[in-house]
């Protein structure tokens, strides 16, 4: 139950992400928004280190 709850908050608090190296809270550098047959993305950059990274957003998301 509880170890549920740790996953879940770890992979979905909002758009922030941490570097993996240093846990750095990262910036997001670039945003593709989603289609509604193709995927998004985000990459993100370590401002400590300049770790790079992306996020796949699922296509048709939700309207917020
Ligand atoms: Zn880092």
């Amino acid at each position: 139950m509880s170890l549920r709850l740790l996953v879940s908050d770890f992979h979905t608090e909002g758009n922030v992400e941490t570097c993996p190296r240093c846990k750095a809270t990262m910036h997001e550098v670039t945003r593709i928004a989603p289609l509604q047959q193709e995927p998004g993305l985000i990459a993100y950059e370590c401002p400590r280190c300049s770790y790079l990274t992306s996020v796949f957003l699922p296509a048709g998301g939700e309207p917020t």
